[in-house]
């Protein structure tokens, strides 16, 4: 066993035992029905060593994970200035669905991460990408070509999505939203309904961490500013209403999903996919958080660590 799989092991250890004082995520009914006990965690360094432990083979879905594959491909494919016209970079400290600063302080969404912010960048991209294209970049994008639609949860967020569909038309009001409001929230559903595993959001996190380079085929899959300014985001905005604590705490650029997962960047370092589908208060995998604040002290990942 390697010092690395080693410390995986331990990372998951300490994080199982804080599995029962969190529950899994039930506003969907479809999402109620997981397994609360699972925990998987895998690496993936950008010298191309894997390290897999606990559940990461088992699927779930992307959820708000999906906003930064939806963040990057809109970056990468419309530019800078034409994404951040219609979203802000900034914190909100509001809840994922939260419509309050929307709808009071501000016409453009707070950031991408949020449900308004994902929506919007998703109402950029649809007039020129359709699902499966969104679909088959996401593939690249985690190195997995097993991802699909989970036909149950994307049937659940649908027939449970007003909030989300009051959202679309809140911005489609402020005259932020172009197109057509329904068809934009459907794709922001599907993307939130794509199956993935610890794996998954490891090949992603280590894409974003590589600079935009798959180590493992040499190409260049996103460009350098690109994951520069996800990852940026992913630092401020990608933990909820607690992505404050977790930067100080791990200091790993993080985005969770209330399906359990985690997606963590350690820069020039290593992807790190989490699975853990009990959720803290906030909505994050609680286990997850304190997998990786043990994989942080003992690896030094945490991104102000002073070398010296
Ligand atoms: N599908 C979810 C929603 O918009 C995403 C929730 C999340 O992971 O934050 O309600």
């Amino acid at each position: 066993m390697t010092m690395l799989q080693e410390t995986a092991e331990k990372a998951l250890q300490h994080g199982k035992q804080f599995i029962p004082q969190g529950k899994v995520a039930d506003y969907i009914p479809e999402l109620g029905k997981v397994d609360p006990n699972q925990l998987g965690l895998c690496l993936l360094t950008t010298d191309k060593e894997k390290i897999c432990c606990g559940d990461v083979d088992h699927r779930f879905t992307m959820q708000s994970v999906s906003k930064t594959a939806t963040l990057a491909i809109a970056l990468q494919e419309l530019g800078f200035d034409e994404v951040f016209s219609h979203v802000m970079m900034e914190p909100s400290g509001d809840a994922f669905n939260s419509i309050l600063k929307l709808d009071l302080a501000s016409n453009r969404p707070y950031n991408p991460l949020l449900n308004a912010g994902a929506i919007e960048v998703i109402s950029l991209l649809s007039p020129t990408s359709s699902f499966d294209e969104l679909l088959s970049y996401i593939r690249v994008l985690c190195m997995d070509t097993d991802i699909v639609l989970d036909e149950d949860v994307y049937q659940s967020e649908y027939l449970t999505g007003n909030r989300n569909r009051a959202i679309g038309y809140l911005l489609k009001s402020k005259g932020v939203l172009q197109g057509d409001v329904l068809k934009t929230v459907d794709l922001y559903f599907k993307m939130c309904s794509l199956s993935v595993n610890a794996r998954s959001l490891a090949g992603f996190g280590l894409i974003l961490a590589n600079g935009g380079i798959d180590p493992y085929s040499g190409r260049r899959i996103l460009d350098g500013w690109v994951c520069r300014t996800v990852k940026t985001l992913m630092l401020t905005c990608g933990m909820y209403d607690g992505s404050g604590e977790f930067a100080v705490r791990v200091g790993i650029p993080a985005k969770s999903g209330v399906g359990g997962g985690i997606m963590a960047s350690a820069d020039n370092r290593m992807g790190i996919g989490v699975f853990g589908p009990s959720l803290d208060d906030k909505g994050n995998s609680i286990s997850g958080i304190q997998a990786l604040e043990y994989l942080s002290h003992e690896l030094n990942l945490h991104i102000f660590e002073s070398q010296r």
